[in-house]
């Protein structure tokens, strides 16, 4: 399972490189034989590698070998599963520029501002989650020196994790660590159109885990994905992907009373507040944007309310360093901003951008309509765009168009920008920038969404609580908190000591 010869086949090759779905400790085809090809959307078209179709018998035999790994796992001592979290996360940060690289061609993400610092970031989620597997505590009732009344927190048994496309190690990172620290066994269902990396994630694993403790299936999210949802064998689903998705996972997993969580998609407000207008604010809105992950992001800054005071100077500094960004290549070093996934999301954004442009109160400040001549054209290139005179009924204001579309409205009075950034169904994120600590602090608390940064813009860190408000999610994962709540169940224990001591009450339901 080399990675070097799926970015560069030896000269020759004509069929494409063959990847296998590991299930029960072996590299396994679908069992009906069926393969998707995987191609590079910063290289249209190239072919990286196939991939099996799963299905539901794939499924059926990863939930299996999950059920089967699940008692020995869970019966062990914290400390061999933070061992074995340990080595991995070592062995990850070791094989970090493959990884990298990988990722930069399957998802179309730039190597240099995103898919170097996403395997960073998975090692480190793995180290965290196996640093804290000993914090998986219960509690004890001071109920008398007649009682032992204690609670454990076991885990739930088979997780079946689903992940998207767009930064499918870090998402990995957020479910994988922390479901195995907990002591559940797991099947991941990689997402179809950047499978690639979670295979090389699964074959450095494998290297350290038991058989079945770690599946990976890969396949369409109709088939394997659904197959996942309605199997009874898996205890919890872990989603993360659109909201549309997300509802109807809800339905199917509620349906059979499985355990849920769910990141879903965002809408997310950025709210600047007069004051002056620095490099570090300019540098802070460019991050929080996202536009350097082609806007793909659940926690994109989508929506900028610019206060009318600093309304033009952020607009104009803004467009310019939006303008001076380098689209291109996503392995090529210099490239600040990579590709799109695939031709749906290329179109879609394009049909935004063609409803923005056509949009009498809209002025695209920077950006527009991809190129149509010269080397964009190679790959899913959509260049970053900044409209101006936006306003909260617009389509563009409200719909998560998952491209490099920042819609900036202007504001006066802060009840009245409070009150648009929480008109919207999503909750995921938000971003308040002002020099009035005061101020900043109480915006932030009176915004509705699971995620707020004050005067930054970066991504998810090691150790946070992380997880949506409203339509944006259910459960929270990434810390220590969100491990305990997603990923185990409460055992209460009541256990009668000594003889001749009063027995419990015997009340109760
Ligand atoms: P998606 O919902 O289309 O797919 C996500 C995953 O679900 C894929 O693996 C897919 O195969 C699978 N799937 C699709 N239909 C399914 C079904 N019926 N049953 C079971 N599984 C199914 O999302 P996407 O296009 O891959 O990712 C983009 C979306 O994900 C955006 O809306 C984005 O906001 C969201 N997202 C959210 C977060 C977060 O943390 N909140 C993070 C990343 C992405």
């Amino acid at each position: 399972m080399s990675e070097q010869s799926v970015l560069s086949p030896p000269a020759g090759e004509s069929s494409p490189p063959t990847r296998l779905m590991l299930i029960g400790g072996d590299w396994v085809e679908a069992a009906d034989g069926e393969w998707r090809e995987i191609t590079s959307p910063g290289r249209r078209g190239q072919v990286l590698a196939r991939v099996p179709r799963g299905n539901a018998p794939d499924v059926d035999r990863a939930v299996s070998a999950a059920r089967k790994a699940f008692p020995a796992w869970r019966d062990q001592h914290f400390k061999e599963r933070q061992r074995v979290l340990l080595r991995i996360a070592d062995a990850l940060e070791g094989r970090a520029e493959e990884l990298a690289r990988l990722t930069a061609a399957d998802t179309g993400n730039a190597l240099r501002t995103q898919a170097r610092p996403e395997a960073a970031l998975l090692a480190d989620l793995f180290r965290y989650f196996g640093g804290v597997a000993g914090e998986v505590k219960g509690t004890t009732l001071p109920a008398g020196a007649s009682q032992l009344q204690y609670t454990r927190q076991e885990p739930l048994g088979v997780v079946g994790a689903i992940l998207p496309w767009n930064s499918p190690l870090m998402i990995a990172g957020f479910k994988v660590p922390a479901a195995l620290a907990a002591g559940n066994t797991i099947v991941l269902k990689a997402a179809e159109d950047a499978p690639l990396t979670i295979l090389l994630l699964a074959e450095i694993c494998e290297e350290f885990l038991p058989p079945g403790v770690l599946n990976v299936v890969t396949g369409t999210g109709r088939a394997a994905g659904n197959a996942l949802v309605e199997h009874p064998g898996v205890d919890k689903i872990s989603f993360t992907g659109s909201t549309e998705v997300g509802r109807g996972i809800a339905g199917k997993a509620g349906e059979r009373l499985a355990h849920l969580s769910l990141e879903l998609g965002g809408k997310n407000p950025s709210i600047v507040f007069p004051g002056a207008v620095t490099d570090e604010l300019i540098e802070g809105l460019v991050l929080s944007s996202r536009i350097s992950r082609q806007g793909q992001s659940c926690t994109a800054g989508s929506r900028l309310y610019l206060h009318r005071d600093v309304h033009d100077e952020v607009l104009a500094r803004l467009a310019e360093r939006l303008g001076a960004m380098k689209v291109g290549d996503p392995l090529d070093e210099s490239s600040d901003i990579g590709s799109v996934i695939n031709e749906t999301q290329f179109d879609s954004i394009t049909e935004y951008l063609q409803d923005g442009l056509a949009n009498p109160a809209l002025h695209a400040e920077v950006g527009g309509l991809p190129p149509t001549s010269g080397p964009l054209t190679e790959g899913y290139f959509h260049v970053p765009t900044l409209f101006s005179g936006g306003d909260n009924s617009f389509r563009l204001a409200r719909e998560e168009i998952f491209g490099p579309v920042v819609v900036a409205i202007a504001w006066t009075d802060v009840d009245d920008v409070v009150r648009m950034a929480n008109d919207t169904a999503y909750g995921l994120a938000a971003y308040v920038w002002s020099q009035d600590i005061d101020q900043a602090i109480t915006t932030a608390h009176r915004l509705e969404a699971g995620w707020v940064q004050v005067n930054q813009g970066g991504g998810q860190v090691v150790g946070q609580s992380y997880g949506g408000y409203k339509q944006s999610g259910i459960g929270r994962e990434v810390s220590l908190e969100g491990m305990i709540a997603g990923f185990t169940q409460t055992k209460q224990i009541n256990v009668r000591l000594g003889s001749g001591a009063t027995p419990a009450p015997r009340t109760g339901p």
